[in-house]
């Protein structure tokens, strides 16, 4: 009896093991097991198939060990595997990296897991109450942080309280807790505590819908009746996330899992606490900043005989072993950051979740305020069913959008701050009010660049040839591409000037700018350098709902489907930097920004108001936005995309050549480019330098290819790998690393 098995190697995509007789009853497709590999290395690998023959022409090692009594990834699980490694030309090894949580694929799994425990804070039972007041005496801190402690645990009826919560207290410092255990007062317990929520109990039951949500939701399920997937087009704020609710109500109530796929985690904190308050701990959470071992855990419960019946999270949530799904809800489903760019496979969350709900037989809801074009068009030609909902919750009416001339302003002299004066005066009134502000800005950073005003300097990283971001928290010159730090130089290097000075804004310089024009209110910030920490989305989320906060900057990651309830304004800070990326999705991806953005404003009592600041108002994209008009935009747009060629009009296949001599990824992409075009001749671009051409060290080139819809995904697959393997078998480009880019973003 032999195993193909998957290791999580790069390569080749099956590699052959004999089975030892006494696991033959026990070992089946999807069983993990342990393989020897090289010299002495041993991997953990996933059996893909089992058979008699044996393989020819040369010898097989033997399987070291299997690790469970039971596989522990399922049919469905394989099938997608082979579909990503298929249509996204990704050797299977890579996928099985991703789906797996790392301390499943370590060879030592009993000594990976370690139970978790946490030390909690109790009333020493030994000491009679009326004593303690005698025992604490005139220490008036400890007696004020033992009397909170004792209300916390009387109203609670609990024993115990965990040191964690003790040290958010209000009268908590780490000498008076001390001195409280010292005189005996209080006592501290070791507790092992599951790493995963048990126990939350569901406080509500779903709202109920309104009467355009129950139209829409009717709709859906009558869609669903004769198509696996539909398009929920709802303005912000009109209550898809109520409508996926009674969605999962209708799953559960057949018995079925739901998987809630949003494109970031900073969506989940909120959507966290709106499920959990409905749901309680049939809900499981799975994304990037879930650590490993409870990512394990999660896996396992979901093997298990009470698995997660909601599974709440981002891409990676995809691999998870559903028993029975039945629905996929896909939140945002226009974000781009479904797409994964790095590493290997570089799938696309959105459209692997279709596939995913079709090995289930489960259906599919995408939501989207402003869908992608690639779904809209989907549903012109009947692919996905359509629901359209276009009323706010409550009718609260659409924010209004006004384009402040920011060129005129400055040619005026009237542009005085990075703020328009029609901003600033709005801000003040809206904050005078006691409502909220968010402002926009998509660049993190101080400055996106420093220059020389003598020569025009200007500090480059070593690796990447990628001008750098000055950071003035840190002090330090940052690589975006990758995170390389510099020391920011006193005088310019290239002439000895003094004068370096700093250009465009980021979020930190308009952070500044805000805090001195608005000295008496809390100004937050939240971008990829503020939400570093596990509980950091959630610490900066809370301060700006409860009020704690009153002006709020970021990047777009805040633009994503978060619902505030008392934001009176937002903000658009240069918006033309989101429509001037040389990239033919730049304005859908302005379009949908802004009009996200927009929707963060408004949301109770009364009409909200946004500015946005342009120099360039008259671009077409401002009067769609404007006035709402996606179908208008959506026409012009594919009239473009039409005449281009471009998406939904082909398939982009993108594929990246890199080494470290120039010469030898020039003389190599011509040669790919080349072979390529034997086989499709006008359907390949390039080779070109891409926008960015030297990353980490690495020359890049690019060659692009536009292909033909109705061209098979297994001919393109063919082509594709044979021109690969000839080409890396031609020995000067041995050496070349190749990666493809399928459906690029
Ligand atoms: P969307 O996902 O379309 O942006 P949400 O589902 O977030 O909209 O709804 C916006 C706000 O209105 C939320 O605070 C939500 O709780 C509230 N809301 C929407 N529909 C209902 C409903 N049927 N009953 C109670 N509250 C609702
Ligand atoms: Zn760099
Ligand atoms: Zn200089």
């Amino acid at each position: 009896m032999y195993a193909d098995v998957i290791l999580p190697l790069p390569f080749s995509d099956l590699y052959t093991y004999s089975v030892p007789v006494e696991m033959r009853d026990k070992i089946t497709r999807g069983s993990r097991v342990i393989v020897p590999f090289g010299n002495r290395k041993y991997y953990t690998a996933i059996v893909y198939k089992i058979q008699e023959t044996a393989p020819k022409g040369f010898k097989v090692k033997e399987i070291h060990s299997l690790s469970d009594s039971e596989p522990i990834v399922n049919e469905q699980q394989l099938k997608l595997w082979e579909w990503i490694s298929y249509y996204y030309l990704s050797p299977l090894g890579d996928v099985y990296k991703t789906a797996l949580p790392s301390s499943l694929k370590s060879e030592d799994l009993k000594s990976k897991f370690k139970p978790k425990t946490e030390t909690f804070i109790r009333i020493n039972p030994g000491k009679d109450a009326a004593n303690i007041t005698g025992i604490i005496g005139r220490a008036v801190k400890q007696k004020f942080l033992y009397n909170q402690i004792q209300d916390i645990l009387t109203d609670n009826k609990k024993e115990h309280i965990s040191r964690k919560e003790v040290s958010e207290l209000a009268g908590y410092s780490v000498s008076v807790l001390n001195g409280l255990i010292k005189k005996e007062v209080l006592q501290t317990i070791e507790v092992e505590t599951g790493r995963l929520n048990t126990g939350i109990k569901p406080i509500r039951k779903p709202h109920p819908l309104n009467d355009f949500q129950q139209k829409a939701f009717n709709e859906i399920i009558d869609c669903f009746e004769n198509r696996q997937t539909c398009l929920l087009h709802g303005v912000t704020s009109s209550g898809k996330t109520e409508i996926y609710i009674h969605l999962i109500e209708e799953a559960l109530s057949l018995g079925k899992q739901t998987l809630y796929l949003v494109p970031e985690i900073a969506l989940t904190t909120q959507l966290t606490q709106r499920l959990q308050a409905v749901y309680g701990s049939k809900i499981g959470i799975y994304h990037s900043k879930i650590n490993d071992n409870e990512r394990a855990e999660i896996w396992n419960k979901m093997l298990s005989d009470e698995p997660y019946e909601i599974i709440l999270g981002v891409r990676s949530s995809l691999f998870l072993p559903y028993q029975q799904l039945g629905l996929v809800i896909i939140d945002e489903e226009h974000e781009m950051s479904y797409k994964q760019q790095e590493p290997s496979p570089r799938y696309h969350a959105r459209d692997t979740a279709i596939m995913l709900a079709h090995f289930y037989n489960a259906k599919t809801i995408l939501g989207s305020a402003t869908p992608s074009l690639e779904s809209y068009f989907n549903t012109r030609n009947g692919k996905y069913g359509i629901v359209t909902l276009q009323e706010r919750y409550r009718n609260i009416l659409m924010p209004e959008i006004k384009i402040e001339n920011t060129f005129e302003l400055r040619k005026r002299k009237k542009m005085k701050s990075l703020l328009t004066p029609a901003l600033i005066e709005q801000m003040k009134l809206i904050l005078e009010n006691g409502e909220q502000v968010i402002l926009f800005r998509n660049r993190r950073g101080f400055a996106s660049l420093i220059e020389c005003e003598q020569c025009a300097w200007s500090p480059k990283c070593k690796r990447c040839d990628v001008t750098l971001t000055y950071h003035k928290k840190r002090n330090r010159l940052i690589c975006h591409y990758c995170n390389a730090s510099y020391p920011m130089p006193v005088i310019c290097p290239s002439c000895n000037s003094e004068n370096l000075k700093t250009l465009g804004q980021g979020t930190e310089q308009l952070e500044e700018e805000v805090e001195r024009l608005f000295p008496d209110y809390i100004v937050g910030r939240m971008d990829l350098d503020t939400t570093r920490g596990k509980d950091a989305y959630e610490k900066i989320i809370d301060d700006f709902q409860s009020k704690r906060i009153h002006i709020l900057i970021g990047t777009q990651m805040l633009s994503k489907g978060l619902d505030f309830e008392n934001v009176g304004i937002v903000g658009i800070i240069s918006s033309d930097s989101l429509l001037n990326y040389p990239d033919f999705r730049s304005h859908e991806r302005g379009f949908q920004l802004m009009m996200q953005a927009a929707g963060r404003a408004g949301r109770k009592n009364r009409q909200g108001k946004v500015i946005i600041q342009s120099a360039d108002p008259d671009q077409p994209v401002y009067g769609y936005i404007s006035k709402y008009d996606y179908e208008g935009f959506f026409n012009s747009q594919m009239a473009e995309r039409r005449m281009f060629n471009y998406p939904p009009f082909c398939r982009l296949i993108s594929i990246i050549l890199k080494h470290k001599t120039e010469q030898k990824v020039d003389a190599g992409s011509d040669y790919l480019a080349a072979l390529l075009r034997q086989s499709f001749s006008d359907s390949v671009q390039g080779p070109s330098k891409p926008i960015v051409s030297f990353i980490q060290r690495y020359h890049l080139r690019e060659i692009l290819l536009k292909l033909d819809y109705n061209l098979s995904i297994k001919k393109t697959r063919e082509i594709i790998k044979s021109a690969e393997t000839r080409f890396h078998t031609n020995k000067d480009f041995k050496y070349i690393m190749i990666h493809f880019d399928v459906d690029k973003v």
